[in-house]
């Protein structure tokens, strides 16, 4: 039986960015892919779920003016 490790290659979690969207790795400075190119269109309209600099899940809150997301090692992030 072969585990197969998650999405992300060889780089791991702990070393950001990542994406907002899906908590995938998001290039690091290189072009944004395809796959992501559809998250980073998602995230114009909704709140992030990632961290992009530790992948934790954000407490995310709508407000009336946009929404905010918090991660607990970050701090907040508003829009
Ligand atoms: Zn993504
Ligand atoms: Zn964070």
């Amino acid at each position: 039986m072969n585990t197969v490790p998650p999405a992300g290659g060889p780089t791991g979690p702990g070393n950001g960015p990542f994406c907002g969207h899906c908590g995938g790795p998001d290039g690091g400075g290189l072009p944004a892919s395809d796959e992501h190119q559809r998250c980073v269109e998602l995230l114009t309209l909704e709140p992030p779920r990632y961290c992009a600099n530790c992948r934790r899940r954000m407490k995310v809150q709508v407000t009336p003016t946009g929404w905010s997301a918090e991660c607990s090692r970050h701090g907040v992030l508003i829009r």
